[in-house]
């Protein structure tokens, strides 16, 4: 970006985040220097989202620098992993000093809270598009991975899946909503929060992780076929909120738990002799038991193949991509 780029990263994006010791050099180098610790495992993810994809045009600049980071803070924690430095690569329309200031805020508040260090970027000019690179350590062997279930696994999910869904749609007139559920279901949309404590708790305990980011069911059916199993979900046992229930119809709302996206809850697998210890847990947010590890391959629902849509989830490129956007 020509005039003033260097005055916007030494505004915007300069000790953005958490203070951290590792930090040898940040922002300002030609690349940032981090003393990584000497037998963990590196970490690394990376995700862009672009505007009229990812968020909707017009969305407040402090949810989309939340998300921009909390997409890749879930994946992390899909992995198990401790986060600690990230990049920004940021391509703006303008240098639009109001909307950087608020994205900025956003970015810095979630950075903040997970302990993660800015430590550098690039800043260009185009259509707004954010791509954020994480990364976070593991102790060797310790990750969490989509591979691992094993039948008579139990399958989890946390928080209550639907719920972003339904707050896109109530944001585009399609889904009408009043009062506290409204509120509710639209911050889901707008504030995820990637649950990277939970990720934390579960080393050692669930045998395979993934962040639901596509829609439950075809995130499970990825993970399954990392590890070459099925899975059977109980639709009564999936946990709706009090706010998606109160605003879609009763079919719908299953509709919304397995294939609405953004959700950023983990869904794992687990031993059933995990089962006191998940539920002992404390992670700050609710775990719900929702099926079975099969070795039957592929997803049933009430043992019914999901429908078309709920077992695709969002692809880019596949044609068969729900109405959400
Ligand atoms: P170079 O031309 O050597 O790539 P830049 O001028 O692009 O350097 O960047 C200068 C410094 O500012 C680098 O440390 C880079 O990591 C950092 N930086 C640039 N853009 C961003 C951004 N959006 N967020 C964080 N750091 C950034
Ligand atoms: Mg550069």
């Amino acid at each position: 970006m020509p005039a003033g780029e260097f005055e916007l990263i030494e505004r915007y994006f300069t000790r953005r985040g958490a203070h951290r010791e590792d930090v040898l050099a940040g922002v300002g180098d030609d690349a940032a220097l981090v003393a990584a610790p000497a037998h963990a495992t590196l970490v690394l993810a990376s995700d862009t989202i672009v505007e009229g994809g990812h968020f909707p045009a017009g969305f407040d600049a402090r949810f989309v620098g939340h998300r921009a980071l909390a997409v890749n803070l879930s994946d992390l924690a899909a992995m198990g992993a401790e986060p600690a430095w990230a990049l920004l690569a940021i391509t703006l329309p303008a240098p639009d000093e109001h909307w950087l200031s608020g994205f900025a805020a956003g970015l810095d508040a979630l950075a903040r809270r997970h302990g993660v260090a800015l430590v550098g970027g690039d800043t260009t000019r185009g259509p707004l598009t954010v791509t954020m690179t994480a990364a976070g350590t593991v102790p060797p062997g310790g990750a969490l991975m989509r591979e691992g279930a094993r039948p008579g696994d139990d399958v989890w999910v946390s928080g209550t899946p639907g719920d972003a869904a339904a707050g896109l749609a109530i944001l585009q007139g399609r889904l009408p909503a009043q009062g506290r559920a409204r509120d509710a279901l639209l911050a889901r949309f707008q504030l995820p929060q990637p649950r990277v404590a939970l990720g934390l708790a579960l080393r050692g305990i669930a045998t395979a992780c993934i962040d639901i980011s596509d829609g439950l069911a075809g995130d499970l059916g990825k993970l399954c076929a990392a590890s070459g199993v099925g899975a059977d979900v109980e639709s009564r046992e999936l946990p709706l909120s009090a706010g998606l229930c109160s605003v879609a119809a009763p079919g719908a709302r299953v509709g919304y738990a397995l294939a609405g996206g953004d959700d950023y809850e983990l869904l794992f697998s687990a031993g059933p002799g995990e089962r006191a210890r998940i539920s002992a847990l404390d992670a700050g947010v609710v775990l719900r038991r929702i099926g079975t590890i099969a070795e039957v391959l592929g997803v049933r629902i009430d043992g019914e193949p999901p429908g078309r849509d709920a077992g695709h989830g969002f692809d880019h490129f596949g044609g068969t991509a729900p109405v959400r956007r």
